[in-house]
C-alpha cells in the first residue's frame, strides 16, 4: 500500500464534491443513530438536515458505543433521497469485511465516504470488546483508492466494476502533540483524501495556528476542509464532553462563558457561541465549508445552519445535478475559491 497521490481519474459526482469543487462553502451535518431497526428514526431525524446540509454524515458507532450502522443508515438516506457520508472505522472490522462493506456501499448509491481509525474500544459502553485495527485511516483510504482507481482489492483480485466515490477523513486539530497535526494531515492526502471534517473547534486560535500550517504545507490546495462545530447545551454538557468524548477540548473561558449565564438562557448561549465561532472561522483562508454536530439535538444543528447564514443551500440545478429523487431544490450560497485538489 505505497501508491503515490495523485489527482483521482474518477470523480464520484456526489452533491458534496460537486459544491466543493465549485468553490463553494459547503456544509454537513452530523447524524447519530438510533438505537431501533425502526427506519422511520432516521428518516425522522434526516429530515431536519436535509435542506440545510449538503450531506449528512452517518457515525459509525463513535464513541465506541453500539447504535444502528453506518452502513445500514446511509442506505436509509439514499432510499429517501438523501445524500450520505458513509463513515467506516477500522475499529470493528479487518480489511476484509472493509474492502466487501465498500463495495456494498458503492452498489447502494453511497458515494461520500470518510475513513477514520476510529476511538478505541475503551471509550465506549463495552470496553471489552475485541477491537481489530487491521488498518488504520490512512491504510483504509489506500485501500479504497486503489479499489477505486486501480480497479483491484489489496489482495491484486480485479475489481469488474470500481467503486465511484468521494472520498475523505477526519482530522483532530487539539490533539497533542498538535504540532503534529498538520503533518498527519499531509499523510491523510498523500493517501488519498480529498475532504477532512475536523473535531469540534471550541479554542478558533489553536484552530486559527492549525489552518496557518496547514496552508504553509500547501495542503489547503489539496484538501477540502470542513471545520466541525456543534454547539454547547449547559455547563454541565460541556464539561462532559470535554472529560469523556475524546479529542475534544473546551478552552476554561468557554465554561465560563456558559457558566455566567441563566440557566433559562444556556442552549441559547451555547448557540451563539457556535455562531461566533463559525463567522471566525469562516474568515480563515483554506476553510471549504462546516461539519455540524450535535449529538441527537438534529434541530439545533438546522437552527445554527441558519442563524450563521449558511443556508440556504446552493441548488441542484445550479450545480449542473438532478436532485435526488425525494428531495425538494434548495437555494443558493457562495464563496469564491480558486483551488481544486483534484
Ligand atoms: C468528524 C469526526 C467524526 C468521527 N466519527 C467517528 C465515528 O463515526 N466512529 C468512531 O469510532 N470515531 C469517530 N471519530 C473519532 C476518531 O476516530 C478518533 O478521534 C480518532 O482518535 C482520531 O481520528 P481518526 O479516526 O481519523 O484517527 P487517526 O487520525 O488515523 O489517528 C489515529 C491515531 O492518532 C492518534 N490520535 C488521534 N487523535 C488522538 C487524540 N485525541 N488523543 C490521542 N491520540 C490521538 C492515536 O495514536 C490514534 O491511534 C470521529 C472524529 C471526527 C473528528
Amino acid at each position: 500500500m505505497t501508491e503515490q497521490a495523485a489527482p483521482s481519474p474518477l470523480r464520484a459526482g456526489t452533491r458534496l464534491e460537486r459544491v466543493l469543487r465549485a468553490g463553494l462553502l459547503a456544509v454537513t451535518a452530523e447524524l447519530n443513530p438510533p438505537d431501533t431497526a425502526d427506519p422511520q428514526a432516521v428518516y425522522d431525524a434526516a429530515l431536519v438536515l436535509s435542506e440545510v446540509a449538503d450531506a449528512i454524515n452517518c457515525t459509525d458507532a463513535s464513541g465506541a458505543n453500539v447504535h444502528m450502522s453506518s452502513l445500514g443508515m446511509a442506505a436509509l438516506l439514499v432510499r429517501a433521497g438523501y445524500e450520505p457520508v458513509y463513515q467506516m472505522s477500522c475499529r470493528d472490522r479487518n480489511r476484509i469485511a472493509l474492502q466487501g462493506d465498500l463495495l456494498g456501499a458503492a452498489a447502494l448509491g453511497i458515494g461520500n465516504v470518510l475513513c477514520l481509525t476510529g476511538d478505541d474500544v475503551t471509550a465506549g459502553d463495552q470496553p471489552q470488546a475485541r477491537r481489530v485495527f487491521d488498518l488504520d485511516s490512512l491504510q483504509l483510504l489506500q485501500t479504497i483508492r486503489s479499489m477505486r482507481d486501480g480497479g483491484q482489492f489489496l489482495s491484486g483480485r480485479k475489481l469488474a466494476r470500481p467503486p465511484r466515490v468521494f472520498l475523505g477523513a477526519a482530522e483532530n486539530p487539539f490533539a497533542p502533540p498538535i504540532e503534529w497535526r498538520a503533518l498527519r494531515l499531509a499523510k491523510k492526502a498523500d493517501a488519498g483524501a480529498r475532504f477532512i471534517q475536523t473535531q469540534y473547534i471550541f479554542d478558533v486560535p489553536v484552530f486559527t495556528r492549525f489552518m496557518a500550517q496547514v496552508r504553509d504545507l500547501g495542503l489547503d490546495q489539496r484538501l477540502y476542509i470542513l471545520a466541525g462545530v456543534g454547539p454547547l447545551r449547559s455547563p454541565r454538557a460541556a464539561e462532559y464532553m470535554r472529560t469523556h468524548v475524546p479529542g475534544v477540548v473546551i478552552p476554561e473561558e468557554v465554561i465560563d462563558r456558559l457558566n455566567k449565564t441563566p440557566k433559562a438562557r444556556w442552549l441559547e448561549q451555547g448557540m451563539q457561541i457556535c455562531v461566533e465561532n463559525i463567522a471566525q472561522v469562516r474568515a480563515l483562508p483554506g476553510v471549504a465549508g462546516f461539519h455540524v454536530m450535535a449529538y441527537r439535538q438534529e434541530e439545533m444543528v438546522a437552527e445554527i445552519i441558519r442563524r450563521a447564514g449558511l443556508f440556504p443551500r446552493v441548488s441542484a440545478a445550479a450545480l449542473g445535478s438532478k436532485p435526488a429523487p425525494g428531495r425538494k431544490p434548495i437555494a443558493g450560497s457562495s464563496r469564491a475559491q480558486s483551488v481544486d485538489p483534484g
